[in-house]
């Protein structure tokens, strides 16, 4: 039984925490915050997590917010085979220094840039990278998104490039502060946006160009892919049959009333997970078309939670607990309930 600390307890780490408290072969040995919001107190009192504190100098606002603490970041990780840094972009390279002191591995989030660790992770893609590594990174939900479907259907298509367009949600559900909120928001405004360079870093050489816009929704993002292919003998049924074999993408028909990411979020209620997150990578059916040697596909991703089960995989991967991807990947979704 691993033991398995989160630094950072906000949209990505409490789900980390409750898929790691969901395996058989870890367990959380603690989360940490840094302000004694309704998070901190639910991770103690809800969720029987120890929590220590990002940010000693405020022991006291704790104490007076009646919520228990166990010590500090440094103290949890001493406690811990591995850390999950799942701490806002840009806190990583400061917590490094930390981890290397304390001698603790590391994973980081899509926040983070690939050089800080110079390592990349995706389950599916590139999982024997990170092997008994010390640190790696898992890549953010857009790319985890196009890297999941990507690497699905390159074995058949053989890929010659990608071109996509992401359409990213302005905030997560939670956030009063982002937007836009009248807005569509060519982000960044030049091209290609990071997207694309950023699944390089698990998928090697791939042609892939990326454009990016932000706009006024919190439940998705959604990428539109166009793919000159090599192989032209491909049929679209042959596409949507791949990624109907693949876990953790799933094909979805607008016509059933899926054709939208709000019906797609109402869906993910129906299949009653934890906080009604959608791990898996919603393909719609009616847009996958192979047209002489171009395939084209719409995609949606649930930012909140599709990078949760990557970071599974990147602890066992890390800590040689499982050498085969497949392997963690089916232990993953069991435990999780994912498709
Ligand atoms: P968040 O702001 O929701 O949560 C971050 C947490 O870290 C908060 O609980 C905060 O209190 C805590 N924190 C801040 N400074 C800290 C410190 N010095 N020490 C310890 N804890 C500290 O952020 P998030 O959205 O969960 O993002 C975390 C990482 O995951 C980022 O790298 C982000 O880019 C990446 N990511 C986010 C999303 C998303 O859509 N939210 C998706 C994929 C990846």
């Amino acid at each position: 039984m691993k033991s398995v600390a989160i630094n950072g307890y906000g949209t990505i780490g409490k789900r980390v925490a409750d898929a790691v408290a969901a395996q058989d072969d870890m367990k959380v040995i603690g989360v940490s915050k840094t302000r004694p919001n309704y998070e901190a107190r639910s991770a103690v009192e809800e969720k029987g997590y120890d929590l220590y504190i990002g940010i000693p100098e405020r022991e006291q606002q704790f104490k007076d917010a009646g919520i228990e603490i166990a010590g500090t970041v440094e103290d949890m990780i001493q406690k811990a085979d591995i850390v999950v840094d799942c701490t806002p972009g840009n806190i990583g390279p400061k917590n490094l220094e930390m981890y290397k002191k304390e001698g603790v591995k590391a994973i980081y989030q899509g926040g983070e840039d690939h050089e800080l660790t110079g390592l990349s992770f995706n389950s599916f893609a590139n999982y024997d990278d990170s092997y008994g590594a010390d640190y790696t990174r898992v890549v953010s939900c857009n790319t985890t998104g196009l890297t999941r479907t990507l690497h699905t259907i390159d074995p058949i298509v053989d890929i010659e490039k990608v071109r996509a367009v992401m359409v990213r949600r302005g905030s997560d559900p939670g956030e009063i502060k982002k937007g836009p909120i009248n807005a569509i928001v060519p982000n960044p405004p030049k091209v290609p946006s990071h997207h694309g360079p950023d699944v390089k870093t698990v998928m090697g050489d791939i042609d892939v160009t990326t454009m990016a816009l932000l706009v006024p929704t919190t439940l998705m993002h959604q990428h539109n892919l166009m793919i000159e292919i090599n192989n032209t003998d491909v049929k679209t049924e042959d596409i949507i049959d791949a990624l109907e074999k693949r876990s953790r993408v799933m094909v979805v028909d607008a016509g059933a009333g899926l054709g939208s990411t709000a019906e797609l979020m109402e869906y993910a209620k129906e299949l009653g997970r934890n906080r009604n997150d959608l791990y898996e990578i919603p393909v719609w059916r009616e847009s996958i078309n192979v047209v002489g040697n171009e395939l084209y596909y719409m995609q949606a991703v649930h930012q909140e939670s599709d990078v949760v089960p990557e970071s599974i995989d990147a602890i066992r991967a890390m800590l040689e607990m499982e050498s085969d991807n497949e392997k963690s990947i089916a232990k993953t979704n069991k435990a999780m309930g994912i498709l």
